[in-house]
């Protein structure tokens, strides 16, 4: 059945991180309305679960958390969040999206954020959102400092005990909500979906995800993070401080094999920026880059690199072969060195993997924009305007394109704004 719920807004922004808030701030500003649709419980994307950030090390929270709040309270932008994005097609003169509002079990109008069902949930589950390495409850609101404030009930962890119902004190708890279908009519959209990493799980010769003590690097992230799992640098296996720890540079990315050719432009940077951070947790610790090539590409970036020599980390130019399993928790790294002296092995306490960025959406089958070979979303104009898709009023900003950093990513997004915002006009003076 058609939806006949149809909500219409000049701007259509479809995902919630860095790229889609200033996107839609921009265009807010500017007096368009926007709508934000995101998949996710809350706005902030990656960013938001970041530690601090490079080249500056400045808190990544205190510079999303002002746009996420900034976007929520503005006049032109709504956020419907925990959404999924059903299709997104041209319609007439401009864009029509089916979204389906998925349940949280929870009335966003009765609920007033007071986490008395979270606190009295008797269930525990691992909290994703800490990468897996402490708990939630079966509801709750998925980080503190999450928009909306608003809690979701895992249905398939849920016992159905009933506590959370009788504790909360505006009734909000509602076990029976459905999924409710809308459409969404836009003159314009701009695409920001983002990455994912690569999953651990995808690559045997770094243990499938099975080597206690080798994580992905956006675990790391929250461990290094103000408000992580443990509140210091731990290695997740048995609580130790860990006295050896590596980095292997391009797991997943540049490698064929892996499904992922490209270099995903971030990893470099980011493995130097929590390997200080680390060395400022544990001065005492050995830390080492296994790398193929240092790409510090950006403003600034060269200088960062350079200070983390100086600061004593070690920079490996090896190629890891592969890692195993070995005695008391470590790992056991084997690489070809590329100074011609051969193969070697190391053992670690703890092994971040910096592993590739792929694609966070998949438009097959629900939307016509056209995707490149790494399955990014194409531009038409890469060079002079790299925002412009092969779909009319249509345009997308940060990851979504292609890796990128966060400085790219914010210009790119005030470029898309500027793009929709001139096609608009355009439209207008045409009608
Ligand atoms: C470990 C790590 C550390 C990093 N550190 C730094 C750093 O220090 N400095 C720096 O400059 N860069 C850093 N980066 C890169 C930075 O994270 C990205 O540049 C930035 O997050 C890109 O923002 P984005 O909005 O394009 O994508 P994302 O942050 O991925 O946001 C995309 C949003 O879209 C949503 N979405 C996806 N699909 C859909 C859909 N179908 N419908 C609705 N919503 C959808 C997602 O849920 C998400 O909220 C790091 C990256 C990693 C992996």
């Amino acid at each position: 059945m058609v939806p006949t719920n149809i909500k219409n807004f000049d701007t259509l922004v479809v995902g919630g991180g860095i790229a889609g808030l200033q996107a839609a701030l921009d265009l807010g500003d500017q007096g368009y309305k926007v709508a934000i649709v995101e998949k996710d419980a809350s706005i902030g994307g990656k960013m938001i679960r970041l530690s601090k950030v490079f080249p500056t090390l400045d808190c990544a929270s205190c510079i999303t958390t002002p746009k996420m709040s900034a976007a929520s309270h503005h006049e032109n932008i709504t956020l419907f969040t925990y959404c999924d994005l059903t299709s997104l097609n041209h319609e007439g003169q401009g864009i029509k999206a089916l979204i389906t509002q998925k349940p949280r079990y929870v009335d966003p109008i009765k609920c007033i954020g007071c986490r008395q069902c979270e606190y009295i949930c008797p269930v525990h589950v691992s909290d994703a959102e800490q990468g897996d390495f402490s708990a939630r409850k079966a509801i709750s609101i998925p980080f503190s400092t999450a928009i909306p404030q608003l809690p979701i009930l895992d249905v398939e962890h849920c016992m159905l005990c009933g506590q959370c119902e009788k504790t909360c004190p505006t009734h909000a708890i509602d076990y029976f909500q459905k999924p409710e279908e809308f459409i969404i009519q836009a003159k314009t959209a701009v695409i920001t979906t983002g990455f994912d990493l690569l999953p651990v799980k995808n690559n045997f010769q770094y243990g499938n995800g099975h080597i206690p003590n080798v994580i992905d690097s956006m675990q790391m992230e929250r461990i290094l993070a103000p408000h992580g799992p443990y509140n210091r640098v731990l290695r997740p296996s048995d609580g130790m401080e860990p006295d050896s720890i590596a980095y292997v540079q391009c797991a997943g990315s540049r490698d064929k094999s892996m499904g992922v050719p490209y270099c995903s432009r971030v990893c470099c940077m980011y493995a130097i920026k929590q390997a200080m951070l680390l060395s400022g947790s544990l001065p005492l610790a050995d830390i080492i880059i296994y790398y193929m090539d240092i790409r510090a590409f950006g403003k600034g970036y060269e200088q960062f690199y350079q200070n983390a020599k100086a600061m004593g980390i070690e920079f490996v130019k090896a190629k890891v072969a592969r890692i195993d399993k070995g005695e008391n928790g470590s790992a056991i790294v084997r690489y070809e060195n590329q100074d011609g002296s051969g193969i070697a092995t190391a053992d670690h306490d703890l092994v971040v993997l910096s592993m590739g960025m792929i694609p966070g959406w998949d438009p097959r089958s629900i939307c016509p924009v056209s995707k490149d070979s790494d399955q990014f979303i194409t531009s038409i104009k890469p060079k002079i305007s790299p925002v412009l898709t092969n779909m009319a009023g249509l345009f997308v900003a940060g990851v979504a394109a292609g890796p990128k950093d966060i400085v790219d990513t914010i210009t790119e997004s005030g470029s898309a704004a500027m793009e929709a915002a001139k096609f608009m006009s355009n439209s207008h003076m045409e009608n």
